[in-house]
C-alpha cells in the first residue's frame, strides 16, 4: 500500500495576518497524521487571476489528494484531515467543506437550478480532489475568481465524479463569500456558454446513444446513476465487479433489506396468468412447432407454458435458476447471452423480459440476440421505461432501489433507435402489463398512504385478483431485418472519446 501523500494549497489573494499561524497549525497537524505532504501558498498579488494559479497549483501538486485551505483556516485543522479520509477511503472523489448548519439545499436555488445540485459553501474555501478528480478538473476550469468554484462543482457532475460535502465547524467569522447570488449567475451563465461552445472537453460518451451529452443524475449507494440527456436512458457509473460468467443482478445482496424482495414477489397464479399471456401474444405471431429461445428463465413458469406448444430453449446466467428449470423438464442451459452456442437451427423467436436491463453493452447483446434469430424472427423484449409517467413521477425518491437491479434503464424512443440501428424492424410497441396480486398492490399502496389503500381496498373488491396491472414498462415486438444488415461495428467505432 502507497502512503497518502496531501498536497495542500492556500490561495492568498491578500494580505492575511493569520497566515503565519495557518500554515503551521497545517503543518503541526499533518505531521501529527503520519501523511506525505506539501503546503504551498498560491499568491495571486501579483496580478494573475486566482482561477489561473489555483490551475497551475492544482496541477503541479504532486499528492494523491489534492486539499485547498482557506487562508485564514475559519475551522479546526482536522477538517483537512476528515476531508483527506474521504478521498482516501474511495467513497468520493471530491469534497466540498460546507459550514454547520449551511447544508441547506435551497440556499442559492437560482445556482442550483441553473448549474448542479452540489455546490460549495461560498464562505469556505475547503474542498479536496481525489488525484484523478484534481487532474482533470483544474485542466479544464477556465474561470477566476468565485466562478470557480462554481466551474469546479460544474465539471465533477459533467465528468461524473461523486461530490460529498463535508461539515466544517467554523472558529470564527469567514472572511468574505467566494460567489454571492448576483455575481454567481453571471459566472454560471459563462460556464454555461463555454460549455454549449464546446470549451471543455467532452465526457465519456452515452453507452446506448454514444451522445456526450451525460450528466450526474443522482449519487446512490457506492455508485452514480449518469443520465444522457440525448436519449433519456440512465446508467451506472461504473458497472462493479461484472463478472461475465455470473451476471445475476436480480439476486438482491445480503446487506439489503430482504424484506423488500418478498413483498415484491408476486406469488405462483399472478405469475403464471403472466406466462400465459405473454404466451398467447407469441401464439399470435409464431406458427405451429415454432423454436422459441428465452432469455433468463427465472421460475421458469414461461417455459412450461411454452414448451407444449412451442421448441422451447431458455437460457440463464445463474446455474440455481438453470439446475431448477431443468429439474423441471425444461431445455434450459447455464449460460450468458456472450457464451451460449445454438447447436440447433436458429430460432424463430426470441423473448427477453427484464433482462436487457442487466446487459452491460446493448449493442453487443441486440447483434447477438439478432444473430439467433432467423431473418424475419421475431424479438420479443420488455423493458423498464425512463420515459413513462410512473418513472418520471418516482425517479427521485426510487432512483436507488432501481439500480440495486438495474445497470441501465432505457427511454422507449432510445430503444426503438438501439433496435433500428441492430438490425431490427419495430412491429409494435406498447405497454407491458403484468398480472399482479391484490394483497401486494393493497401493501404497496398501503405503503405510500393509508387514505389511498382503504380507497383501493374498496374497489378491489369488485375487481378480479390477480389483478392486471401496468408497471411503467414497455413491451416492443420487433422482427430481424432480412437483407444486409448493418454494420454494427460501423456505428461502434464512433465511441472511444473517453475523456477519463
Ligand atoms: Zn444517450
Amino acid at each position: 500500500m502507497t502512503a497518502t501523500s496531501v498536497s495542500v494549497l492556500v490561495p492568498l489573494a491578500g494580505p492575511c495576518a493569520e497566515l503565519p499561524d495557518t500554515l503551521e497549525a497545517i503543518e503541526r497537524y499533518l505531521q501529527s497524521t503520519g501523511f506525505a505532504f506539501d503546503v504551498r501558498i498560491v499568491d495571486t498579488r501579483d496580478g494573475a487571476g486566482l482561477g489561473a494559479m489555483l490551475r497551475r497549483g492544482g496541477l503541479e501538486a504532486k499528492g494523491s489528494v489534492v486539499v485547498i485551505v482557506d487562508p485564514d483556516l475559519p475551522y479546526p485543522a482536522g477538517a483537512i484531515g476528515n476531508a483527506v479520509a474521504m478521498i482516501e477511503s474511495g467513497s468520493t472523489d471530491v469534497v466540498f467543506g460546507v459550514r454547520e448548519g449551511h447544508r441547506d439545499e435551497r440556499r442559492h436555488f437560482l445556482l442550483r437550478w441553473f448549474l448542479v445540485p452540489a455546490l460549495p459553501d461560498p464562505c469556505v474555501r475547503l474542498k479536496a480532489f481525489s488525484s484523478d478528480a484534481a487532474r482533470l478538473l483544474f485542466a479544464e476550469a477556465k474561470q477566476d475568481g468565485g466562478g470557480f468554484d462554481l466551474e469546479l462543482a460544474y465539471l465533477a457532475n459533467k465528468y461524473g465524479f461523486r461530490v460529498e460535502p463535508l461539515t466544517v465547524a467554523a472558529t470564527h467569522a469567514p472572511r468574505a463569500k467566494t460567489f454571492g447570488a448576483i455575481g454567481g449567475l453571471f459566472a454560471v451563465t459563462s460556464i454555461r456558454l463555454t460549455d454549449r461552445n464546446n470549451g471543455y472537453r467532452a465526457t465519456r460518451r452515452c453507452l446506448v446513444c454514444f451522445s456526450s451529452e451525460v450528466w450526474t443524475c443522482a449519487q446512490i449507494d457506492g455508485n452514480i446513476v449518469r443520465s444522457c440527456s440525448r436519449c433519456k436512458c440512465r446508467y451506472l457509473n461504473q458497472f462493479a465487479n461484472l463478472d461475465d460468467t455470473q451476471p445475476v443482478r436480480r439476486v438482491l445482496r445480503s446487506h439489503h433489506p430482504a424484506t423488500d424482495a418478498e413483498r415484491e414477489r408476486p406469488s405462483e397464479p399472478a405469475r403464471e396468468k403472466t406466462s400465459r399471456r405473454r404466451l398467447a401474444a407469441l401464439r399470435r405471431q409464431l406458427g405451429p412447432r415454432a423454436r422459441v429461445l428465452e432469455i433468463g428463465v427465472r421460475d421458469g413458469s414461461f417455459g412450461l407454458a411454452t414448451a407444449s406448444e412451442f421448441e422451447y430453449v431458455g437460457i440463464d446466467a445463474s446455474s440455481p435458476v438453470a439446475r431448477a428449470a431443468r429439474a423441471r423438464g425444461l431445455d434450459v442451459y447455464c449460460a450468458t447471452l456472450s457464451n451460449f452456442v445454438n447447436t440447433g437451427p436458429a430460432f424463430d423467436a426470441v423473448t427477453i423480459d427484464h433482462v436487457l436491463e442487466n446487459m452491460a453493452d446493448p449493442h453487443d447483446s441486440l447483434a447477438r440476440i439478432k444473430d439467433l434469430l432467423k431473418p424475419g424472427g421475431t424479438l420479443f423484449l420488455s423493458t423498464f421505461d425512463t420515459e413513462a409517467l410512473l418513472y418520471l413521477l418516482s425517479e427521485r425518491r426510487r432512483v436507488a432501489h432501481y439500480f440495486r437491479t438495474h445497470l441501465v434503464l432505457y427511454s422507449r424512443s432510445a430503444l426503438i433507435e438501439l433496435l433500428e440501428h441492430s438490425g431490427f424492424e419495430i412491429a409494435s410497441v406498447g405497454p407491458d402489463f403484468q398480472y399482479r396480486d391484490q394483497k401486494f398492490l393493497r401493501h404497496i399502496l398501503g405503503a405510500r398512504s393509508p387514505l389511498l389503500a382503504r380507497i383501493a381496498s374498496a374497489v378491489m373488491k369488485i375487481l378480479p385478483d390477480p389483478l392486471l396491472v401496468g408497471s411503467g414498462s414497455i413491451r416492443i415486438v420487433a422482427r430481424r431485418r432480412a437483407g444486409t444488415p448493418t454494420n454494427i461495428r460501423a456505428i461502434r467505432s464512433v465511441e472511444p472519446t473517453h475523456a477519463r
